[in-house]
């Protein structure tokens, strides 16, 4: 299969036109008039799909290679993974063994995971937390997906200055919250292990007035009080963490977790978790100021925006704006 794109070489954003090859057996072909690589779908890193933004394959050079058709690339990618994992399955045992463990880890999922992920976040010691964010964030960075904010820095610091002044008169856990901004297609925000969080441009120019200001912040300073990201990280890579723990390596276990960064970027969290989110919001912004009315009003108006990922599709847009309306 052939997809064409284009190339960027490490740290520059200069694109080259080039044409993406993989056979079969998951060997690939990067050819440009710039450069050119030959490896196996194993040695590449492979970016996550962020709305828009397709799939892109990074060399172990540090060469980006991204695709003109993201669906194109997303089904390449599927099949081969799918046939490695199947072959690897085959090689180890019987469909009877695979079954088992199916079993096994769902019993485990609905049974124990949420609370056995929440305890063990409760134990993870603020450095780890930092760690943890910091890679996640410095993944994210690399996969191109957070460009420098294009916003005034006059803005920046005057939102940061804000920012800090909410957070500091609320019980956190630690490390202490701060704000971010890069420039990114969409509107969208989200809060990282160690307290960092990223507001796109768009999010920015989309929430005008101070109140809602506040009530997103205070939803995603929600996320951060729960430890939302965290448990959802651990969840995610439950085993691999507990023995990274149990033998008292903890750049390890960031290792691990950070590898996991897709999860870091992922909004979809479930209904539950949105409102706990919410729900900390409501209590701060009446505690403040009477009222929540400001995170219905916010809701409101970005439910009306086309792929706000700020608002996850799980819990319906509905309820949340009614139980921040509610709210006295
Ligand atoms: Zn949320």
């Amino acid at each position: 299969m052939e997809i064409p794109g284009h190339l960027l070489p490490p740290g520059e954003s200069v694109r080259h036109p080039a044409r993406l090859r993989v056979e079969g057996d998951g060997t690939l072909q990067v050819d440009s008039f710039a450069y050119c690589y030959r490896g196996h779908l194993d040695e590449v890193v492979v970016g996550e799909a962020l709305g828009s933004v397709p799939r892109t394959l990074t060399d172990p050079h540090g060469w980006c290679f991204v695709p003109r058709d993201g669906a194109l690339m997303a089904r390449l990618l599927e099949a081969h993974h799918g046939r490695g994992r199947l072959a690897r399955w085959e090689q180890r045992g019987s469909l009877l063994a695979l079954a088992l463990v199916v079993v096994v880890l769902l019993g485990f999922k609905l049974l124990a995971l949420p609370s056995v992920s929440g305890a063990l976040v409760r134990l993870l010691p603020p450095a780890l937390m930092s760690e943890v964010g910091e890679r996640g964030y410095q993944a994210l960075l690399k996969s191109h997906q957070l460009q420098p904010s294009r916003l005034h820095k006059t803005q920046q610091a005057q939102l940061q200055a804000r920012f800090a002044a909410l957070s500091a008169t609320l019980a956190l856990p630690r490390p202490a919250p701060r704000l971010t901004f890069h420039h990114m297609n969409e509107s969208i925000a989200f809060i990282l292990p160690d307290g960092r969080l990223v507001m796109s441009d768009a999010m920015v120019k989309r929430v005008d007035n101070e109140a809602e200001m506040e009530a997103l912040w205070l939803h995603e300073l929600g996320h951060h009080h729960y430890r939302h990201g965290m448990t959802r990280l651990v969840s995610a890579g439950l085993w691999g963490v507990i023995a990274t723990l149990v033998v008292g390596d903890v750049s390890g276990a960031a290792d691990s977790l950070a590898s996991l960064s897709w999860v870091l970027m992922d909004l979809g969290y479930s209904r539950d978790l949105e409102r706990a989110a919410d729900g900390y919001a409501i209590r701060q912004l009446v505690a403040r100021h009477g009222s929540s009315e400001a995170l219905a009003t916010l809701l409101r108006r970005l439910g009306k925006e086309q792929g706000a990922r700020w608002l996850s599709t799980h819990p319906s847009m509905a309820e949340r704006i009614a139980a921040a309306g509610a709210a006295p």
